[in-house]
């Protein structure tokens, strides 16, 4: 796992890290020693609220701020309340995502536009508000998916919204760059977790037949490629798509 010290000082926010891939990223920062900032969107009957206390609570040092991603008001105050409890950030992870798969023939306006929305929309509302309060040689990775670059059956506006943050990464690699700060995509393949509850068995074991590593992700291979694009070895990188898939795609 990662150095234990290697974060220490440093300010972590990942979104949507209250289980799966985001906590998982969180927790590897949180034993590297730096001080995590959990985000999560409430639900009625305040589940996630719970998930993101129990994970809040094995940090050392972390917060919990609530808030949804695709709403560029509550992005605002969020980046606010970094700036005025830790005087700015360190490292922005967008890991925020959801799946509403559908073939294009029945996906209605919906399922499409409230993908778009808390994928895309909100990679973008955080990297603009976070390059308010971003230091110098701070890192911003997003979550991408091979989804993006193969373009899976059933998956438009997923694909659609993934492929749209890997030309998203490249602009804010551009326009971030003159203040060292690098902007950079991993794309996970098939990683278990929460996300693929109710993938088909037989789906399941079709895809993992075209994995010449043989199996599954786990969410710590996500986890320390992107501690990797935010440490100091990578200060050179930008810009680019990291895939972490087991041979899947290549
Ligand atoms: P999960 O469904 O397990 O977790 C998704 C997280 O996103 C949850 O913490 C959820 O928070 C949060 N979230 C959803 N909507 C919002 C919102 N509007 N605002 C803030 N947070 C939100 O997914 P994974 O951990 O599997 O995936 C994490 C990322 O990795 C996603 O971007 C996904 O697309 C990507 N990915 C995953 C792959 C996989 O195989 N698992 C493959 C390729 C990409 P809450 O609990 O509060 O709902």
């Amino acid at each position: 796992m990662a150095d234990s010290n290697e974060f220490a000082g440093k300010t972590v926010l990942v979104t949507g890290s209250s289980r799966g891939i985001g906590a998982a990223i969180l927790s590897a920062f949180g034993r590297a020693g730096a001080n995590c900032i959990l985000n999560y969107v409430a639900d009625p009957e305040g589940r996630n609220q719970a998930e993101a206390e129990r994970v809040a609570a094995s940090l050392p040092k972390s917060q919990i701020i609530q808030a949804d991603v695709g709403d560029p008001g509550q992005v605002g105050q969020m980046f606010e309340k970094v700036q005025g409890d830790f005087g700015g950030l360190d490292v922005l992870v967008n890991n925020a995502g959801i799946l509403k798969d559908r073939s294009l023939k029945k996906m209605s306006a919906e399922e499409w536009e409230s993908v778009l929305r808390v994928n895309l929309n909100g990679t973008f509302n955080c990297i603009q508000a976070a390059g308010r309060v971003l230091r110098e040689d701070g890192r911003i990775v997003s979550l991408s998916s091979v989804s993006g670059a193969v373009g899976f059956f059933g998956q438009a506006n997923y694909a659609a919204s993934k492929a749209g943050i890997v030309a998203l990464t490249k602009v804010a690699a551009r326009e971030l760059a003159s203040r060292r700060i690098t902007v950079n995509a991993v794309a996970p393949g098939f990683i278990s977790t929460d996300i693929h509850r109710g993938m088909p068995e037989e789906v399941r074991r079709q895809f993992l037949a075209q994995i010449p590593l043989g199996q599954f992700g786990e969410v710590d291979d996500i986890a320390l490629a992107v501690l990797f694009l935010c440490s100091a070895r990578a200060r050179y990188i930008t810009g680019q798509v990291l895939h972490v898939n087991g041979g899947f795609f290549m």
